[in-house]
């Protein structure tokens, strides 16, 4: 993980017993930024439900 990335982890920590907007919303703003890991099924599966298309990952 690179120096960048480490920086937006430890900015953007995932909230504790995360609701499923926000597990959305960190992924879309991870995938950006980071990307060290790939949006999970269930997420990827809401973003399709709302009609989001998953961004492209940083790196
Ligand atoms: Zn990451």
């Amino acid at each position: 993980m690179s120096k960048l990335n480490r920086a937006w982890h430890d900015a953007h920590p995932m909230p504790a017993n995360p609701t499923l907007d926000q597990r959305v919303e960190w992924h879309l703003a991870h995938t950006v930024h980071c990307g060290c890991r790939p949006i999970p099924r269930l997420v990827l599966e809401e973003l399709a439900r709302r009609g989001i298309e998953p961004p492209s990952p940083a790196n």
